[in-house]
Formats: C-alpha cells, structure tokens, sequence
C-alpha cells in the first residue's frame, strides 16, 4: 500500500457518525448572542431560522460522536468515499523530500466538498416538515450544492447569488437551474435589505454578507421556509469532519501520519472537516500535528483581524457570532476565490486559532494561481481558485522541507475543482488578474476603530 498512488476506502467505511470537536475543547467557542437582549443564544432560540435539528447540533457542547442519519449516508454514497491521493507528480516538480498527500472532495457531483453538509440540513429540514429553504452563496459553490440536496430531499428552494459571481460565473448559475432551484442575483429589489443596499449604492457588486441578509429576510416571511447557510456555524464544520474522519484511515492505509494538515479558509468549513478529526489527537497530546488555514491576502480575517463579536451578515439580521473578523461591512475586492470572500471566521476555528491550536498564513491571488497551474500540470486536476489557496501552502511547506532536507508529510484538502470557473484561470493566463492587497487604514475603518 505504501506506494500506492491513491487510497481508496470501500462504501462500507463511510463513517457513521459525525465528530462534534467541541464536546471535546477545554475552552470551548463563547456562545453567539442576541444583539437585543445580551443573552447567549440556546437552541429554541435558533429554531425560528434553522431546522431544529440543526439548531440543536449547534449548541451541542456534549456528544463527541453524532450519527449520520441512514438517508444521509445513502446520498454519501453518490461519490463517498472520496480518495486521499499522493501528489507524487507534484512532488517530482518540486523536488522535495516532503510526501504531500490530498483529499479529493472535487468528486462530489457538484465538485466541491459542501455537499458534505448541504445533504444533511436539506434532510433535516423535510424530515421537519418544512417544504422552502432559502440561502445565499458567493462563487456559486454552495448554492449548487443546495440545489441538488434539495432536489435529493424534494425541497423547494430560492438562492441569493452574490451578483459579481452570478455575473462572472453564469455555469453556476445553471447548474442550480438544473436542478431546480430559483436564483436571484444579489442584492436585489425583493427584499428590504437588497432594496436599501441599491439605494445607497446602484452599482454595488454584492457580497455574502448581503446576500446573508436577503436570504435570512425571506426565510422570515415565508411559511414553512427556513434558511440554511454553507460555513461559518458549528453544524457545517460537525457534517464536514466527514472529511479528515475518511482522511485518518486513508493515511493510515499509506502508513503515514501527517505533520502538517492544510485547508483554504473562506468560513472554515473544509478547513474544520480536514483538520479537526486530526487536531482530536493533538488536543489530547497524542499527536504534535501543526495546523494551517490559507487565506488570502485581500480577505485576511484569521491574520489582521480581531477576536470580537460581530454580525454574520451587513445588515445585521444574525445573532452576534464570537469570531475573528475584520467587521461586517468589510467589502473584500473582488478576487476570483469568491469562497474566501467573507468578513469572518466560524466560532470554533476562532476560539483554536485564539488559543494557539491552530495556525493562519494569508496568499496574495497571483501566488495563489501559479501554484493551482503548477498542480493542474503536475496532477492533471484543475483546482478550484479557493483550493489554490491550500496548495499554495502546500507548496510553501513542501520546499520549506526540502531547503531543510526534511522528510515531512503533509495533507491538504483540495476542496473543489475549478472547471467552472476557467474565466479566472484565463484572466490569470493572459495577465489580467492582479494582487489585491487591504491597507491598515480600511482595517481599522471596518473594526471600527
Ligand atoms: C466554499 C468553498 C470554500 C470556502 O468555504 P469554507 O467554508 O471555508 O470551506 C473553499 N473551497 C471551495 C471549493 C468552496 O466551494
């Protein structure tokens, strides 16, 4: 097995529960609170947005273990497991003495790893009785996602696409049409958050955080309508630990344990799934694994920005999440990791990185392309432009082993693939994309301070 190219686990070694990282934090994440009342949010407070079951998982501060419901594991099985593959052809191009291996979520049918929990909230929701789901999504990815586990579910459902990626990536677009769902370019003239945002600025571009609000608006006025959201909370990172779960019999199929476990950072979900099921065993001081989350430069919420309480959302219609921020009205430029493009960073990953468990590295977008070409002609696989981020990283540990002629062992979560957004890889080809970089001065603006 050790010289294997790929690891392959058989349908029957898909996991059958969840690995809830929180019952097992000595400090664990501060609780979200009502903006009003000051109080901390418990579940009840919770079910008027998110499917009970949904809000119950994410106050859950007690069960290690959660099953994955038997309906759920049946949709897994469409492309779960996912391989752990060794980049052995990206390692000859960088003549290093570091194993990289990665975990191939682009496999999904909608070729990233948010089906992981976009499959269980949908079932949640039906088996709840609700019939509408609302959200939003920025590149397009969960929104597609969605709409297929809707469809998988039989739930109606309405997507907020950032407009700037409705525009730039209008296949995402079809591909939710294709399965079912409605979608309306964001902001937008049906809501009162949209319709405000257009009044101050007719030009706007949009961004999750609006898109956040106008979602969260319908879910509100719609009956047996409930909204659901693809990162940031506790429930998406509990449903994505799916991932490194597979990941740690996979490395043990190869006979190794990695040193270094790298995941993009847009919300921190495929960052939590690849790493947390990892940092169990650090946590515990089994393991002495280090932990990195690539983020990039123009969005560098885990690297500039401030532990504090901050809305999710611009309006301001979410409750107050603990997290790492760089403000909610922080409107990060419009780099093709639409993903990465978000304000904040999930309670649980926030409360790691405060207590020093985990650790943050920020890439500027060019950088970020040349390692995603490297590993497109090396791996053959086209990343996604959020990947490129962790592969970037990758790289960056790679050749740190080799000026040090260290044998390291390193794994990253290749998140999705980029075959959709080849209008990126274009602009990158002919020279038209450009670094972006966020001043001190917006910093402190958006934190306002
Ligand atoms: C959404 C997305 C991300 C970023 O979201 P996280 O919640 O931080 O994982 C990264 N990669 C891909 C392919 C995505 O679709």
């Amino acid at each position: 097995m050790a010289n294997s190219k790929k690891f392959i686990l058989p349908e029957s070694e898909i996991p059958t529960q969840w690995y809830n990282i929180m019952a097992e934090m000595e400090s664990k994440p501060q609780p979200m609170i009502n903006p009003e009342t000051r109080e901390p949010l418990k579940a009840e407070d919770l079910y008027p947005l998110f499917s009970e079951e949904l809000s119950r998982q994410e106050v859950n501060h007690t069960d290690v273990w959660i099953d994955i419901p038997e309906e759920v594991r049946d949709k897994y099985k469409i492309y779960r497991p996912t391989p752990l593959v060794r980049a052995t052809e990206l390692e000859k191009a960088l003549d290093t003495p570091a194993h990289i291996y990665f975990k191939n979520e682009s496999v999904s049918p909608v070729g990233s790893h948010k089906l992981n929990s976009a499959l269980p909230q949908a079932y949640y929701n039906k088996k709840e009785g609700i019939t509408n789901i609302t959200t939003e999504t920025g590149a397009g990815q969960w929104g597609t996602a969605l709409s297929f586990a809707a469809r998988a579910f039989g739930l109606e459902l309405a997507v907020y696409m950032v407009k700037i990626s409705y525009e730039q990536k209008p296949y995402r677009r079809s591909l939710m049409q294709t399965w079912g769902a409605q979608v309306i370019a964001s902001p937008s003239m049906s809501t009162k958050a949209g319709r405000k945002i257009l009044t101050d600025n007719p030009t706007y571009q949009g961004s999750l955080g609006t898109a956040i609000s106008e979602a969260i608006e319908l879910a509100m006025q719609t009956p047996n309508c409930k909204y659901t959201l693809g990162s940031v909370l506790n429930h998406v990172s509990l449903h994505q630990s799916i991932i490194g779960l597979e990941a740690e019999k996979q490395m043990e199929m190869a006979g190794e344990y990695p040193d270094v476990v790298i995941g993009c950072f847009g919300g921190g979900s495929n960052f939590s799934g690849i790493t947390f099921p990892f940092l169990r065993h650090s946590m515990k001081g089994e393991r002495n694994t280090r932990f990195i989350a690539a983020e990039p430069a123009s969005c560098p919420k885990l690297t500039r920005g401030k532990f504090k309480y901050d809305f999710g959302d611009e309006t301001g219609y979410t409750p107050l999440i603990p997290m790492f921020t760089l403000g909610h009205k922080f409107s990060p430029a419009n780099i093709h990791a639409g993903g990465l493009r978000y304000h904040g960073a999930g309670s649980i990953v926030s409360q790691l990185l405060k207590d020093g468990f985990i650790e943050a590295e920020s890439f500027k977008q060019l950088d970020t392309f040349e390692a995603g070409v490297l590993f497109a002609r090396t791996e053959g696989i086209v990343p996604a432009p959020e990947s490129n981020h962790a592969i970037a990283a990758a790289i960056k540990e790679a050749l740190k082993a080799k000026e040090e002629g260290k044998k390291k062992v390193i794994l990253f979560n290749l998140s999705g693939h980029g075959l959709v957004d080849m209008s990126a890889y274009d602009q990158y080809m002919a020279g038209d994309l450009t670094n972006h970089e966020v001043s001190d001065s917006d910093i402190s603006k958006f934190l306002g301070e």
